[in-house]
């Protein structure tokens, strides 16, 4: 990837801007990490907390297991190394949505180390400019409690139910050089979340956020000093931190001032960063092991189950739909970046495959562009996602089939999908009803062709005359006069043949 593209102009020259994330992924699973209490969203305040997630003198935690799976597949699914021997440690602050007086965290033995995620800022050919991201580690945590303030009266409630929940950290290395990267970045690793169904990557609903580490140089110079922005919870204000961070800090640096390593705060309505606290009075945590609980020590078997239980990841079934299904690099990028429009797609294509008595190959691309600009366009206009289509694939099957077989034409086609849409009926019932059926009737395509060239006259003089691209005109025509119904390819022939 060509990382000359992205410069900030300054008065002393171009700057670089140096990014690195550490994400926070809520581990999807039913329990939290050390207790039993339930982790659903959207629950009433303090309905989910066990005594050990409300720190209640003498509990012990006890390590919930899927988190611990979820974690090791996560590593796996971005190549990473994953450390058989891990182990918790207690960072100690206080903090009154923490009750225990610490979090417990990895420090010095995280669970998953050195791994690498790939992005690609080309939509038209991710394939072309592939750039490799870093990731440093991984390490499972706990999460917090939640205060809520109220402004009148002046009161604060404090929240348990986040209080204990499993989290992920995974913190890349400082390799991106633009808000575009750290975009393309965020939303790979989200892809890639959900994939492996570790996290659900929803991050309106704060199962996914990001610290954005930034900082910037004059391209060749050292790293400069960075400053981090906490927990920005979307791909977009991501972005914008970044642009406003970095256009800061040159300003600071150009008018002869220095960074301060900082905490720093995302305004989401003004797209601007604030002062949170600097390095100075950071905490000494007094990290050190936790000695309630053991060592995690993973075995092989373990590990193969984890590793066994992986899906096919996105970039192996983007190169798959191209290689095999010979998709375009743009539709199987787009049709692999969600898990599960990929899902719908390939059940689109399994039940096409099996009602025309053909390879998935040979009708995968028709079932791509019909998925990605009919279906994805009538949903858009009813303001309905892939998710609660109200067409099945096994629906939309039927339908392409009739395409694929002649009996109705592709602009018919979209007729009834609407009426599909609309009434939940088949497609092979709606055409019957409607009386939808393309006509291959010879005699009555050229009539129609007939009489559009006799209505046409002075259209046929120009034709003749060298103006080719009246042709369409003519072939529109027909095929307005019948209803959209006649055989195209048969227009297109008695065309020409007449015409000539
Ligand atoms: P700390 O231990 O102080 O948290 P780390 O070395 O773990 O620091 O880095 C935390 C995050 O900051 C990582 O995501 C890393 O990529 C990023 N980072 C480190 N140095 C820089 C820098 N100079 N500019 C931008 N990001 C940086
Ligand atoms: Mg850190």
């Amino acid at each position: 990837m060509t990382e000359s593209t992205y410069r900030i102009q300054g008065a002393t020259g171009e700057w670089e801007v140096v990014i690195g994330l550490e994400v926070h992924a809520q581990i999807t699973t039913q329990a939290k990490l050390f207790s039993g209490a339930a982790t659903a969203f959207g629950a009433e305040p303090n309905t989910q907390v066990s005594l050990v997630d409300a720190a209640m003198p003498g509990m012990l935690p006890v390590p919930n297991r899927e988190c611990i799976r979820q974690a090791v597949r996560t590593g796996m699914a971005i190549n990473a190394q994953i450390n058989k021997y891990s182990r918790f440690d207690r960072k100690n602050y206080f903090y009154a949505d923490l009750p225990q007086g610490y979090q417990i965290s990895q420090l010095y033995h995280p669970i998953v180390g050195e791994g690498q995620i790939e992005i690609s800022l080309d939509d038209k050919n991710p394939e072309a400019d592939v750039k490799t991201i870093g990731i440093e580690r991984i390490h499972v945590e706990q999460d917090a409690g939640k205060l809520m303030h109220d402004q009148h009266p002046t009161r604060s409630y404090v929240d348990l139910n986040r209080s204990g929940v499993a989290l992920m950290e995974i913190v890349s290395r400082p390799d991106m050089r633009s808000p575009a990267e750290a975009g393309a970045y965020l939303s790979k690793l989200r892809t890639i979340l959900r994939y492996v169904g570790s996290c659900d990557g929803n991050m309106d609903q704060g199962s996914m956020r990001a610290d954005v580490n930034v900082s910037v140089r004059k391209p060749g110079e050292e790293f400069g000093t960075r400053t981090e922005t906490k927990n920005v919870n979307s791909v977009r204000f991501v972005m914008q931190a970044i642009e406003h961070e970095a256009n800061r800090q040159i300003d600071v640096l150009e008018s002869g001032g220095k960074i301060v390593q900082e905490t720093r705060l995302f305004d989401p309505d003004s797209g601007t960063t604030r002062s949170m606290r600097s390095k100075e009075d950071a905490h000494d945590y007094r990290y050190f092991p936790d000695p309630d609980l053991l060592p995690l020590e993973l075995d092989d078997a373990f590990l193969a189950e984890c590793r066994a239980s992986l899906p096919e990841l996105p970039d192996a079934k983007r190169h798959r739909y191209e290689k095999e299904l010979g998709l375009s690099p743009y539709n199987a990028g787009v049709l692999t970046a969600d898990a599960d429009t990929a899902r719908w797609f390939e059940t689109l294509i399994a039940a096409s495959a099996a009602k025309q008595g053909k390879a998935e190959g040979d009708v995968a691309k028709a079932a791509a562009n019909w998925l990605l600009s009919e279906l994805f366009g009538a949903l858009n206009k009813l303001g309905k996602e892939l998710g609660d289509s109200p067409v099945s694939p096994e629906a939309a099957a039927e339908l392409l089939a009739l395409v694929g077989d002649g009996t109705i034409s592709g602009s018919i086609a979209k007729q009834v999908l609407e009426k599909m849409l609309e009434t939940g009926d088949g497609a092979a019932a709606i055409v019957e009803r409607e009386g939808l059926k393309q006509t291959s009737d010879t005699g009555a395509i050229e009539a129609a062709v007939a009489k559009i060239l006799a209505d046409n006259a002075d259209k046929v003089e120009q034709y003749k005359a060298g103006k080719e691209a009246l042709f369409g005109f003519f072939v529109g025509q027909t095929m307005k006069a019948m209803q959209g119904k006649a055989n195209p390819q048969m227009v297109n022939e008695l065309l020409k043949k007449m015409l000539s």
